[in-house]
């Protein structure tokens, strides 16, 4: 049998409501009400594998009293099935200062390939 999904993309501020039919073993038969290919990737991903970027924060050893916590982000979307775990490892990170704007914190975030960075500097 055969399963419809939708996915509402969000690749532009169009947000086409783009219909995606799978046959039972998961696989795609059909992508369909997209008005562009990057949708139709987007759609595929998004019924296949998610992904998101994973934003948060990691304790920093600073005496800057304005960064208690330092803000970060994966550099690249990473699976959503592992946003829990890598949230565990960003959870159990602590950096020291100085941080500089987009240096790498935690490379290879669980094996994913993405790294964790910094999303703003904290000089002392
Ligand atoms: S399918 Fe193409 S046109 Fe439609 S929202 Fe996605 S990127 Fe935009």
């Amino acid at each position: 049998m055969m399963k419809s999904k939708e996915v509402i993309c969000v690749q532009c501020p169009l947000a086409c409501r783009i219909q995606v039919e799978m046959a039972e073993d998961g696989t795609i038969s059909g992508i369909s009400n997209n008005r562009c290919k990057r949708g139709a990737e987007y759609a595929a991903q998004e019924v296949t594998n998610p992904v998101r970027i994973l934003t948060s924060t990691v304790s920093i050893v600073t005496d800057d009293p304005e960064h208690p916590m330092l803000p970060v982000q994966t550099s690249a979307a990473i699976p959503q099935k592992l946003l829990l775990e890598a949230m565990k490892v960003i959870a159990n990170t602590t950096v020291q200062a100085p941080v500089h704007y987009d240096q790498v914190l935690i490379p290879n975030i669980l094996g994913t390939g993405v790294d964790v960075v910094s999303t703003t500097e904290v000089l002392h």
